[in-house]
């Protein structure tokens, strides 16, 4: 193709029992932009999210990453494949500060980089890697606080951060912005911006100003499969996306 896809699916389905939860869903992400994911409770969102990430089972289709078929791979492969994720539930470590949450993730993906680990001058750099995602977060001045007395934005924050530090080239990110009021929400969305130079970014996200706004291409899913996707000035008069949202909103 010529415009290179860097995460590609064909026809992934997935099943719970006799229910599909997604259902014969191919699309081509492409690099460097960012995608919304939106649809009504149960659409099948977060399904999708895991079936590309390597969370939930495919019972057809296959998964591409860059080209290679990354079906079946485990989750964690995939992340060193490049494919980052945050989630819906915390995975942050409330009783450990901030630094020390960003240096293990740190460390964990240098020690996958080199597996005869060398601890004399790897310290300064997984320090620096640490130290760099903190500013890149805007948590600079936090790193000694315990991550669980952060306000909840910055705890979000932090996760991206985390999400960060395995270099993803894609990074998916479930409701980034859920429980985070008012007052801060525009400074994650400048986050969710920031880290998105560069990278390719799935968001599923709740609130349509703020997806409408910040994606570069919208998918709406409705039961299972993808009901429509473009850009959001033609998805925002889209008859049958409005059709989906009555009574939603
Ligand atoms: P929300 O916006 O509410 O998060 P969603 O679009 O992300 O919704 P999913 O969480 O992907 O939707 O769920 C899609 C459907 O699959 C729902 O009907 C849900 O009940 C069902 N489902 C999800 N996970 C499982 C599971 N582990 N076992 C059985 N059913 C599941």
């Amino acid at each position: 193709a010529e415009n290179k896809s860097i995460l590609r699916c064909e026809e992934i389905e997935v099943s719970y029992g006799a229910f599909k939860a997604v259902t014969n869903v191919t699309y081509e992400f492409k690099p460097g932009f960012l995608y919304g994911l939106i649809g009504p409770n149960g659409a099948g969102k977060t399904t999708l999210m895991n079936a590309l990430s390597g969370r939930a089972q495919l019972s057809k289709g296959r998964v591409f990453l860059n080209d290679q078929e990354i079906t079946g791979q485990s989750p964690h492969a995939r992340t060193w494949a490049g494919l980052g994720r945050s989630f819906q539930i915390t995975q942050i470590f409330a009783e450990m500060t901030v630094f020390e949450n960003l240096r293990l993730a740190a460390q964990a993906h240098r020690f996958r980089l080199q597996p005869f680990w060398r601890p004399v001058g790897k310290f300064k750099e997984i320090a620096n890697d640490a130290e760099r995602v903190l500013s890149e977060i805007g948590l600079e001045g936090f790193g000694h606080v315990n991550a669980g007395s952060l306000s909840h934005g910055d705890q979000r924050a932090l996760e991206i951060g985390l999400a960060l530090l395995s270099e993803p080239k894609v990074l998916l990110l479930d409701e980034p912005l859920a429980g985070v009021g008012h007052d801060v929400a525009e400074k994650a969305v400048e986050l969710i911006r920031k880290v998105s130079q560069g990278r390719t970014v799935l968001l599923i996200e709740h609130n349509m100003d703020v997806v409408m706004e910040i994606s570069d291409e919208i998918i709406v899913m409705l039961a299972g499969e993808i009901l429509a996707s473009g850009e959001a000035e033609t998805i925002k008069r889209d008859p049958r996306v409005r059709t989906a949202y009555l009574g939603e909103e």
